[in-house]
């Protein structure tokens, strides 16, 4: 299958790409960029025979079945509803859109289409999250109680543009950061958050937009959850503790692209490491992507899932913004 990239991002470069010509007849062939000169530079520099400035172009394209979105938040919506109208699959990057009621219409037009539509979140891909995952299901931690996150990391300098800068675009570590963390939640209890409360600050790196964020939320089942996400901590690293009433899990370095991080099960005074797999969270995600257009099955993360986490995020800014407790709205989910 062909597919076309709509975005010269640094994500598809880093990860993309390679996730999606991994899959067994599958291949990047046209990328679409603002720039002229960028995108020919960019398809030059990773064997994509195509690039256009172009949108309708690209999607004329017969040959193009499918398209990974990683442009800037602002874009995803008005660039999958094309696709989507074009009979393309789409793979979006997260957050879905910057508000519930274009996430909502993307999903739903996608389903009407009969298009298979997913959300790029990679972390309940990793092999970590997913044993994390496992140790829970099997009560190993006995009722989960709480759930804690350090997900307040220092921005890499070549990431210092759109996100620290430009709340129109959908800039921000809620937008970036809490979405993630909420997906993550969300995979592990299977259950919604329902209520937040949050605490935003401007320190050093965002300009109009925050750069460093704690939200507290509340699970349907009482379950409380805590997340410290940012763009300005140099040297905590992150973590995800899960703490029930037999037992806690400890998981270091988990809050990542990368097949890594450790995982520590303490239960009375023993303390058990335990082993996870290592594969690529990319390419996961897209092996079941390719499921899903192949087989019908289930891609990780659905647009319903998309949904569901930008809701989260748009709730904390709005407890952060107002100060105000705030009932997470999932729109017409
Ligand atoms: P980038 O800043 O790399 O790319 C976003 C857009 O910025 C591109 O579409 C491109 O526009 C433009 N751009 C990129 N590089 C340059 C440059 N050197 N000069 C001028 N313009 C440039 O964003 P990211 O890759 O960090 O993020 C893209 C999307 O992916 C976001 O929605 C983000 O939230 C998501 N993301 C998801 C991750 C995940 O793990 N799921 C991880 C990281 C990001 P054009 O296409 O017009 O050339």
């Amino acid at each position: 299958m062909k597919w076309g990239l709509i975005g010269a991002s640094n994500i598809a470069k880093q990860f993309m790409i390679n996730a999606i010509n991994s899959q067994q007849g599958n291949k990047v062939a046209a990328v679409l960029s603002g720039d002229e000169t960028r995108g020919r530079a960019f398809a030059d520099d990773y064997g994509i025979e195509w690039a256009t400035t172009d949108i309708d172009e690209l999607l004329e394209d017969q040959t193009i079945e499918a398209v990974y979105i990683s442009t800037t938040n602002e874009k995803h919506y008005p660039q999958a509803m094309k696709a989507i109208a074009a009979g393309k699959h789409v793979m979006c990057e997260k957050p879905l859109a910057i508000n519930i009621e274009h996430a909502c219409e993307m999903v739903s037009a996608a389903a009407s289409a009969n298009v298979v539509f997913a959300t790029n979140h990679h972390l309940r891909n990793a092999g970590s999250h997913l044993k994390i995952k496992e140790l829970i299901d099997q009560g190993r931690v006995g009722d989960v109680q709480a759930i804690r996150i350090g997900h307040a990391v220092y921005l890499p300098s070549n990431l210092h543009s759109w996100r620290i800068n430009n709340p129109q675009v959908g800039g921000g570590s809620i937008l970036d950061q809490v979405v993630h963390d909420a997906d993550t939640v969300r995979f592990h209890l299977q259950e919604d958050p329902q209520e937040v409360v949050a605490i935003e600050r401007s320190e050093s790196l965002g300009k109009d937009v925050e750069d460093s964020v704690m939200s507290v939320w509340q699970m349907p089942s009482g379950i409380l959850v805590h997340t410290h996400a940012g763009y300005t901590v140099r040297h905590a690293g992150t973590s995800y503790e899960v703490h029930g009433t037999e037992g806690s899990i400890f998981a270091r370095g988990v809050m990542t692209q990368q097949p890594v991080g450790e995982i520590h099960l303490r239960r009375e005074n023993q303390t058990e490491v335990q082993e996870f797999s290592n594969h690529d969270l990319y390419i996961r995600s897209m092996r079941l992507f390719m499921d899903a257009v192949n087989n019908g099955g289930s891609p990780a993360a659905t647009g319903v899932d998309g949904i569901k986490s930008l809701a989260v995020a748009l709730a904390v800014k709005e407890a952060a913004t107002t100060g105000h407790r705030v009932k997470v709205n999932y729109g017409e989910t």
